[in-house]
């Protein structure tokens, strides 16, 4: 195949062509027509995929779960997606903790800065606090009390009750199993050729994919610039350190953790793994959220890595949920970094509080843009740093949303394969497009 009929190729033309046409737009203050008539576009392309991820998650679980052979498989696939997830995470954080003390960016930031950015964005605190504590307020088990749910139709409705679906997928599928025969052929017959039909969509969908991305591109553009393109480059040189510390301790995570996580588990090449995953991770990266990437995640894990259907099914859409090495690794830059700017010296002691809470915090995110910076307020608390301090880094946050939420998608795609490899599940992989 020609390499500018590929997918990825498609997907990142859009996106540069969209970066442009946001700074065109921004100079020459058409921004109204941006957000007017090209952002509807990449709405219409994010809700696209939400609609189907609730229909998709339940049919290809239940059909997974159904074409089990032992049922003590799925406790023991649960046993090590959970350990695996938690692992990682404690590695992302402790990565970012190293290169935040090594690179110090908080003290590298001039006084005046400081003080501007608090009194530009104090005003946005308080709406992150609120979340915050709304979480809070929550008990121990609550996590999993919520994870039950009364009205399978009320789960179906919101995309952020993934876990409710997965539990009723897996009890459904269950169920199946323990009918059997006969009766028991057509649900499983139904569920099959549903999830077929539906991994058809997530390709159709997919086909716009460079459209959506340019239309969400350019509308993030004009949103983050506004009307003065040079304020926010100003911001962004101002914060780069910050900045750069966050990207190159999740590249370090990358290259490092999910690297030798293959290594140990399966034949897959780094580079392999990624041509798999790419449309997924370029997807990740315009949209800010997990959750609006798990179709695509699950098509391209299942059909391009070669994951069988039964285990991408059950790993991914927990994962969206709850593994999220980017933002736990950014929550533990960004804390220490506000500490450092604002001339506070954390104990070891507080940096052990950091890998607990960051580890909570990025279970309890939701896979949405913002989510992380909202669970940031309970690990500043924890370590008793201001919570004002977030005004420092609002400004960079939804570029820094961008970077880790594409972490946060190849993170659940490192354990789906090696999940699937440890169980034996793993084909060939399919790198044509
Ligand atoms: N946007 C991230 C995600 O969807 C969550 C975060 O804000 O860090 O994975």
């Amino acid at each position: 195949m020609k390499w500018y009929k590929k997918l990825h190729w498609q997907i990142i033309l859009g996106l540069i062509l969209g970066l442009f046409w946001g700074l065109i737009s921004a100079l020459a203050g058409f921004n109204e027509f941006t957000l007017d008539f090209i952002k509807p576009f990449g709405t219409i392309f994010i809700t696209l995929l939400k609609l189907i991820a609730v229909p998709l998650v339940l049919a290809s679980l239940v059909a997974g779960v159904t074409s089990l052979n032992d049922t003590a498989s799925l406790s023991r696939m649960g046993g090590k997606t959970v350990i695996i997830y938690l692992v990682t995470t404690v590695f992302a954080i402790s990565i970012g903790l190293v290169a935040v003390n090594v690179i110090q960016p908080g003290k590298a930031l001039p006084d005046e800065t400081k003080t501007e950015l608090q009194e530009t964005y104090q005003g946005n605190v308080g709406e992150r606090e609120e979340g915050a504590m709304k979480i809070q307020e929550r008990r121990p088990l609550d996590f999993i009390v919520g994870i039950v749910p009364d009205n399978f139709f009320k789960s179906a409705s919101e995309n952020s009750n993934m876990l409710q679906v997965v539990f009723v997928a897996i009890l459904l599928g269950l169920g199946i199993i323990k009918v059997g025969g006969k009766q028991a052929e057509i649900l499983v017959g139904v569920f099959d050729s549903l999830n077929d039909v539906i991994i058809k969509i997530v390709d159709m969908i997919m086909k716009t994919a460079p459209y959506g991305v340019f239309a969400l591109m350019a509308a993030l553009i004009v949103d983050l610039a506004g009307d003065d393109l040079s304020r926010a480059i100003g911001l962004l040189r101002a914060l780069g350190w910050y900045c750069l510390t966050v990207v190159i301790a999740l590249l370090i995570h990358v290259f490092l953790v999910y690297a030798s996580l293959f290594r140990f588990s399966s034949k897959m090449k780094l580079k392999d793994f990624f041509s798999a995953i790419r449309p997924a991770m370029l997807l990740g990266f315009s949209t800010s959220s997990s959750s609006a990437t798990l179709p695509v995640t699950m098509e391209r894990v299942e059909n391009n890595l070669g994951v069988d259907e039964e285990v991408a099914s059950f790993v991914l859409p927990i994962g969206a949920t709850i593994n999220m090495d980017g933002t736990s690794l950014y929550q533990a830059v960004a804390a220490v970094f506000i500490a450092q700017a604002l001339g506070m010296d954390l104990t070891i002691m507080q940096q052990l509080i950091i890998v607990v809470t960051a580890t909570l915090a990025s279970i309890g995110a939701a896979g949405v843009p913002g989510a992380g910076i909202v669970m940031l307020v309970v690990v500043l608390q924890a370590i008793d740093v201001p919570v004002e301090g977030i005004a420092l880094i609002l400004g960079v946050d939804r570029i820094l949303d961008m970077c880790r939420t594409t972490v946060n998608i190849t993170g659940d795609a490192a354990v789906a394969l090696t999940v699937a490899s440890s169980e034996g599940k793993l084909g060939e992989p399919n790198l044509d497009d």
